[in-house]
């Protein structure tokens, strides 16, 4: 069942097309990869998705509708930036809850859906802190707390690990791994980094040049001749 589809895309900024008739379509509780090199596309592409950056041509569609012109508020999607911004004044539970107060979720399920994310992502003991008092690796798997509460069926990734060093790294994509297996949402996950391509997808979209240049398995990669 196709969740995401995107039918000859192209991005134009000013005169210079940055995607050029990409067609890519993402099943419902897959993980995508958008691999490539800096500069490719994958941003763009995946910005698309979120409605954050308008489509120049083509369709792009989401459960069988289409998107092109549904603002970003009403798509129903969660994204993480690598630069994953906080609230300075609010607690790290206040972080979490604060969106979710405001989309009228009620108090027992926020205060539930809070504590669910907090121990997934290793979290527990730190709720009362500010994220001044936390370290970089904590606030980043904030961030992803905060997005993985709303509880999207779409959760779109950029370069979220990123700003993580090697060893936490390995460990943020376990929790990746154990929030997929918890909520099964739709991932469509930015990197340019091979390994974390390999261990987190279920199908790899290799970019180039605002284009499509390779769709497979990390199997199919692996085996490659
Ligand atoms: P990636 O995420 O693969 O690094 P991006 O999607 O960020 O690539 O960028 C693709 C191309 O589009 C790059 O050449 C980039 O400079 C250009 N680009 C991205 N955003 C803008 C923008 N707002 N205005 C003009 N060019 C942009
Ligand atoms: P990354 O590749 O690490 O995602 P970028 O440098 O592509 O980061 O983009 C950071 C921000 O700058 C994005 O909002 C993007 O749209 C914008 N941007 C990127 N390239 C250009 C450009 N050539 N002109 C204007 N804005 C750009």
């Amino acid at each position: 069942e196709t969740c995401i589809q995107l039918k000859s895309v192209s991005k134009m900024y000013g005169n210079t097309k940055v995607i050029s008739d990409l067609n890519l379509s993402v099943k419902k509780g897959e993980r995508l990869i958008l691999l490539g090199p800096s500069g490719c596309g994958k941003s763009t592409t995946l910005r698309m998705i979120a409605g954050l950056e308008t489509v120049s041509s083509g369709d792009l569609m989401i459960d069988g509708h289409r998107m092109n012109d549904v603002p970003a508020g009403k798509r129903h999607i969660s994204m993480v930036f690598q630069d994953y911004a906080l609230y300075p004044h609010m607690t790290i539970e206040k972080n979490i809850a604060y969106g979710l107060m405001v989309n009228k979720v009620n108090k027992e399920e926020v205060a539930r859906r809070v504590d669910q994310v907090l121990s997934i992502l290793n979290l527990k003991g730190l709720e009362r802190r500010y994220p001044r008092d936390l370290s970089g690796g904590q606030r980043q798997r904030v961030a992803l707390a905060r997005s993985i509460a709303k509880q999207s069926t779409i959760f779109l990734l950029d370069e979220p690990l990123s700003n993580l060093d090697a060893q936490m790294r390995v460990s943020a994509r376990n929790e990746l791994l154990k929030i997929h297996e918890t909520y099964h949402q739709t991932f469509v996950y930015v990197t340019h980094d091979q390994m974390e391509a390999m261990t987190l997808g279920h199908r790899i979209a290799l970019m180039r040049d605002g284009q499509l240049q390779m769709l497979a398995t990390p199997y199919q990669i692996y085996h490659r001749p």
